[in-house]
């Protein structure tokens, strides 16, 4: 009996002892998960992983990141613009006759071959010279302009070389009507204006586009004036923008005051010639529109001028240092 008792009890002990064994193992098991996990996690904030999850938009900067970028060509007295969004590209005017070379060379040199849209703010010389020879050197997809009373409409022989490349053109050509959307790659665009077909003037007939590329917006103006800032006001049209390109090269006669307190710019773009003969900009325009930002540009003074837009944030550059 004793010996079986004494076999019982060293049975016992050696349970306990595997027991114990057994509990430490688990202890040890747990805390080597443990280490495994803080490590994971560490490693992980290191490398940025947590950051991409905890935020599901968040891509790599170098690879995804779509911009929409807007060039203000300088192109002496006149307007031409270029905005670039995804690889699509629309133009809109292409300043007087002979400025044609700078235009063609500015979009070789961004890698331009076709161009998606084109928009004719209006049909007056300085925002259509350029015209023929840009679409004889590219592919256009569509043409966007006002349609012209028989009153309205030019007689010069800059018109009749416009019309003429415009036969020529295989691009669609559209009325450029209010409330009209477009897709330029991931921007949109609306046409705002003109809001009437019988203005006595044709600047107030100025095909106005709103672009938007996520929470950036932009207003091209053409040469609109009061009478058409106006209209637009009247029409209810979404007017609030961040970068104005001002209407009729800084005319004093465009940019008044209502429209600037609908439209509140952060970055106005003022596109005109150096030296020109009609004293643009003018300084009461200029002054009205420093009541909203101190953020001006003029081509007669930057040269080309480049707005980049992220969607959430925009950056300016331009040619020359002065301004
Ligand atoms: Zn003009």
């Amino acid at each position: 009996m004793k010996r079986k008792q004494a076999e019982e009890i060293i049975k016992s002990v050696n349970e306990t002892g595997k027991n114990i064994k057994s509990t430490k193992g688990k202890i040890l098991y747990i805390l080597l998960l443990l280490i495994v996990a803080v490590a994971v996690v560490l490693g992980g904030a290191f490398l940025g992983l947590w950051d991409n999850l905890a935020d599901p938009d968040a891509t790599d900067p170098e690879a995804s990141v779509s911009t929409c970028k807007v060039h203000y060509i300088d192109v002496g007295q006149g307007d031409c613009e270029l905005v670039e969004c995804d690889g699509k590209y629309m133009l809109i005017d292409a300043s007087e006759n002979g400025h044609e070379n700078e235009i063609i060379n500015y979009l070789k040199t961004l890698g331009v071959e076709k161009l998606d849209y084109v928009v004719v703010s209006h049909q007056h010389s300085d925002h259509i010279g350029g015209i023929p020879e840009v679409l004889a050197e590219f592919e256009a997809d569509n043409i966007i302009m006002p349609r012209l009373t028989k009153s309205q409409t030019p007689t010069n022989s800059t018109y009749k070389a416009f019309l003429n490349a415009l036969k020529s053109s295989e691009a669609k050509i559209t009325e450029a009507k209010v409330g009209a959307k477009y897709n330029l790659g991931t921007a949109t665009f609306e046409i705002l204006g003109p809001v009437t077909n019988d203005a006595e003037d044709i600047n107030n007939m100025s095909a106005v586009v709103r672009l938007d590329f996520g929470e950036n917006s932009f207003l091209f103006t053409g040469d609109a004036e009061t009478e058409e800032e106006l209209e637009m006001l009247d029409n209810g049209a979404n007017l609030d923008c961040d970068v104005l390109k001002a209407g009729h090269h800084g005319s004093s006669t465009s940019s008044c005051n209502k429209f600037l307190d609908a439209v509140t710019p952060e970055i106005c773009v003022i596109s005109c010639g150096e030296g020109n003969d009609y004293g643009h900009p003018h300084d009461k325009a200029v002054n009205r529109i420093k009541k909203h930002t101190d953020d001006v540009f003029r081509t007669d003074l930057c040269g080309d001028i480049v707005i980049v837009s992220d969607g959430k944030t925009l950056s300016v550059s331009y040619e020359n240092s002065m301004r």
